[in-house]
């Protein structure tokens, strides 16, 4: 779908506010902290924005990010978890400016993390940003998949293939999905106005993945590590733009 400009003006709005919410759990995630503390962080963000949670109550997701440590792909929920040195820690949340949503996520060391983990932030990063070069208007975009599995299988690591990417406007997850390797198909033509949240998870081993208990945990099945970036990109005349960018 695509939007005016006045609609990606408030997406613009809400993905500044996200990314706030980014800075501030960033700088709070040191050892020591519980993961609901950095909701309570996010939390603080939103008030003073005067902005809404996507997250929350999200078919019933009791926090404004979700917190995914270690060997969690996405979607784990915050809680007692108690950050220690060495860990790596995902971020994911979006917030809602006069209807409008933004969605993104990063990937962070906890104090000094293995050579190996640092990588593996720094390639699931990379992947990110060669799948939103490819948000331009007259390319198809499963180019996006194509070049995040290029970025990520080169590097030696594996791309998670149950969970995508997505459009994103007056919802936060609109048709169509965005996966994060080449499906097949060229998939739909981009045009100037459409708005997408590209959001590569990377493993360090296999691409298998695993439900915890709880019905939202998603973990690596073979329980090595996995990262996740995501940002709100608006396809315009001028080439892709960042919305969730500070
Ligand atoms: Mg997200
Ligand atoms: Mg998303």
């Amino acid at each position: 779908m695509k939007r005016t400009a006045d609609e990606i003006a408030k997406m613009r709005r809400a993905g500044r506010v996200v990314a706030e919410m980014h800075a501030e759990t960033r700088a709070a995630a040191n050892p020591g902290v519980t993961t609901l503390d950095l909701d309570t962080v996010a939390r603080a963000v939103l008030d003073r924005r005067g902005a809404r949670s996507n997250f929350l109550h999200y078919r019933g997701f009791p926090a404004v990010i979700c917190t995914s440590p270690n060997d969690m792909i996405v979607h784990g929920i915050p809680g007692d978890y108690v950050l220690q040195e060495g860990d790596i820690l995902s971020i994911d949340c979006g917030a809602i400016v006069e209807g409008y949503h933004g969605d993104a996520a990063f990937t962070m060391a906890i104090g000094e993390v293995s050579a190996s983990a640092q990588r593996l932030i720094e390639v699931t990063e990379r992947s990110l940003w060669a799948g939103i070069e490819q948000l331009r208007s007259g390319t198809r975009l499963h180019e996006v998949g194509r070049a995040v599995q290029d970025v990520a299988e080169k590097a030696g690591f594996t791309v998670v293939r149950e969970y995508v990417g997505h459009a994103i406007g007056t919802a936060m997850h609109e048709e169509p999905q965005v996966p994060n390797y080449w499906p097949g198909t060229g998939g739909p033509m981009l045009k100037a106005g459409m708005v997408f949240a590209v959001e590569p998870m990377v493993n360090a081993g296999g691409p298998e993945t695993r439900v915890l208990d709880d019905g939202w945990s998603v973990v690596t099945a073979d329980g090595r590590l996995s990262a996740h970036f995501e940002h709100s990109i608006a396809v315009t005349e001028d080439g892709p733009e960042v919305l969730t960018l500070p």
